[in-house]
Order: C-alpha cells, then structure tokens, then sequence
C-alpha cells in the first residue's frame, strides 16, 4: 500500500528571496530554482558524462583558461584547502596576503597542514602593497607559494590580482594560489594570462546556485608541483578528479541539484559573455556605492579598491551595527550582512554578485536608510 506522504513545509518558503542582501548564498532566478528541484541521476552514468564535459568547457571559458579546471562537492573553503594540499609538503615556505577574515582562513589552512607560513596583514579596507609584497619575496627567498583572496568579503575589498600575479612572478618562482569564491565570475580572472596556478571559488556566490560545488583550476605547474607535494590528501587529491573526468565521472558522489543548477547558470553566463557579466556587476556596484554616498553614508574601503560583488558602509557614529542589521530585516524584511571578525558591528554588507536587478539594491539602500532614520528618532 502507498504512503502518503505529507507535504513538507520548509523554513526557506518564508524567506523573500528579492530581499535576500548578503554576500552569498545568492537568491536564485525562478527558472534555476526549479531545475534544482529536478530528478536525481545516476552520477556514473551517460547524462551525467555529457553534462560534466559542457560544465567543464564553460567554466573554463569564464576563467579564461586553457589549463585543467575541476568541479568539486565542498563548499569554497574545500577548494581552498584543495589548492594547498596539491601542491605543498609541509615545512615549504608560503606568504600569505591577508587583508581580512578570509586571507588570514587561507593562512590558518596553510599552516593547519604544516606549512611554513609568513604573513603579511594590510589593514582592513585596504588592498595588498605590491612593493611591500615584492620587499618581502626578495627578503624571504624560496618561497613555495603566494596564497591571497581575490576579493575580501568581509571588507568590500577587490585585491589588484593581475598586478600582484606580475609582482609575485617578477620576484619569484613561487605559485600562485588565489581564493576567488566571491569574485569568480563577476570580476575577469585571466588564469593563464596572469599565470595563476590554482584558483577556487563556490558555487553559491556569482555563479547562481545552491552552495554545494567548488571549482578548481589547476596550472601545470602546479601539475609539477602536484608531484612533489607531500601533505595527506585524500577527499581532495585533484588527481582523482583528473582521472575520474577522463571517463566523465566524479570520484565522489556529487551535489547534484547545485550541479544542476551550476550547469544552467554557467550556459547563462557564457551566452550573456563573460565582458558582459563583468560590466553588468561593475554597473550594479556602482549603483550601490553611489546610492549609499548619496544617502551620506560612507564606504567602508577606498572607491579605488571596493568591490564589485559586495559593497561595505561604515555604520554611522552613534548606530549599533548589529541591531541596525536585524532592524533592517525586521522592519523591511531584507537581509543584509553585519561585520565579521574584527568588522563585527561597524560596518553592514550589501552583496550584490550574481543575477541582481537595480531595483534590489534600491530597496536595500532605503531599508538602511528609513532604519538609521529610526534609530536616530528613537523609535
Ligand atoms: N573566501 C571568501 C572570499 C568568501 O567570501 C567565502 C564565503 N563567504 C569563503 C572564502 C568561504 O567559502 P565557503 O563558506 O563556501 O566555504
């Protein structure tokens, strides 16, 4: 006899996803949201096989690269942890370039796996000094790797990636392991013309879809540096992703419904074109930076430097930023970010990568707007 099954009523159908303002997980467009709600598939079967292959040439396209790029079920932190243990041994000489939360995370991963890692921190709202960095590759000498965030989520902060990739090169032999979860595909990232050896990033940020997937590209160098490298791996030997996408499998279980969503997303944006993507999230940035100045707000990084998918306010003297984070959403029911570490409670965050129309970040600025004015009224 069949089960009735009961309809199942999740906390997520509460949530208005036009409101949904953080740096990640991005909401998703009806039409994606609906693929991941499709049929599971047999991961070692043919489907899966032709849709890896179309997945893997078009994340290639985006990342302007002509080397390996493997699709990973982590979230972006796995990525990360994936691009230090392909291609060091413990003891080798790393720099890590921090300039916030998630630069001193690569750090924290880089020596968790016995890496001899020194640390260069620029102040938070600042990008990396490339004269300071090319002072300190010539000091050190035999330096394995640069590891570095693309752009610093917790910040607003876009690190000048080409120049620091020239910078690493010029003074160095060192690789160069870049953390692009929130700025792949909705900033250029020329893998092989900036020679960057392994770059991640994730699934739920600019690339539309359910968190779940990682993505890695991986240079030959860092093939040659796969070689020697002698920290444990196992889940994330990128060898096995290699050898498994020969026969169009993965060597693990994947997330599908992000895998399905990631392959409808990733057709989007290689049909808009990767310069129109780029422009559209320069645009939609621009917006909200101005938006946010013309309201008197203050943006928490220099203009030169701020980010093209999230964009950080100083929260005015006298307003408590968490409860004007939790106002916001209280009393217009969009969600923002608050500061993280030490940016707790004096800046908010309006993500704004992925599939955003102006008028979302509109709606977002007024909410601030109407809730410091609140808040200053005493209500
Ligand atoms: N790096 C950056 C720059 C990020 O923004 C994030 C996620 N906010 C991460 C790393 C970590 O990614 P995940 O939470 O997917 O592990």
């Amino acid at each position: 006899m069949a089960t009735q099954m009961k309809k199942a009523t999740p906390t997520a159908a509460r949530i208005a996803h036009e409101n949904l303002r953080i740096p990640g997980p991005v909401p998703l467009p009806d039409d994606i949201l609906e693929v991941v709600g499709t049929q599971m598939m047999n991961h070692r079967g043919p489907e899966y096989a032709d849709m890896l292959a179309r997945m893997t040439a078009n994340l290639k396209t985006v990342f302007m690269t002509g080397a390996d790029a493997y699709f990973i079920t982590s979230s972006g932190t796995g990525a990360m942890e994936s691009a230090i243990v392909n291609t060091l041994s413990p003891g080798d000489k790393v720099v890590s370039l921090t300039i916030g939360f998630f630069g001193d995370r690569f750090g924290d991963i880089a020596k968790a796996h016995g890496a001899d890692v020194t640390s260069m921190s620029f102040p938070a709202g600042q990008a990396v000094d490339t004269a300071a960095l090319a002072k300190k590759l010539q000091e050190l000498r035999g330096v394995k790797a640069v590891i570095l965030t693309h752009n610093e989520s917790s910040t607003g902060v876009a690190n000048p990636l080409e120049e620091i990739a020239a910078t690493v090169h010029a003074n160095s032999d060192a690789l160069i392991l870049v953390d692009a979860v929130s700025s792949a595909a909705a900033m250029p990232i020329a893998v092989d013309a900036w020679g960057l050896d392994v770059v991640s990033t994730a699934s739920q940020k600019a690339w539309i879809a359910p968190p779940g997937i990682s993505m890695v590209t991986f240079s030959a160098r860092a093939w040659k540096a796969y070689q020697n490298s002698k920290m444990p791996k196992y889940y994330f030997d990128i060898a096995q992703y290699r050898d498994y996408l020969k026969i169009g499998q993965p060597p693990f279980t994947p997330c599908l419904s992000a895998m399905y969503a990631l392959e409808v997303s990733l057709k989007r944006i290689v049909d808009e074109g990767t310069e129109n993507v780029f422009a559209r999230h320069h645009s939609i940035a621009e917006r909200c930076r101005s938006g946010a100045e013309k309201l008197g707000l203050k943006l928490f990084p220099d203009r030169k430097v701020a980010s093209n998918t999230v964009t950080a306010i100083r929260v005015p003297d006298g307003i408590d930023g968490k409860a004007l984070v939790a106002r916001v959403r209280r009393d217009h029911g969009v969600v923002i970010g608050g500061g993280q570490g030490q940016m707790s409670g004096k800046i908010v965050r309006i993500g704004h990568m992925g599939w955003v129309e102006p008028s979302h970040i509109d709606s977002a600025l007024a909410a601030i707007e109407m809730s410091i004015a609140a808040t200053r009224a005493g209500k």
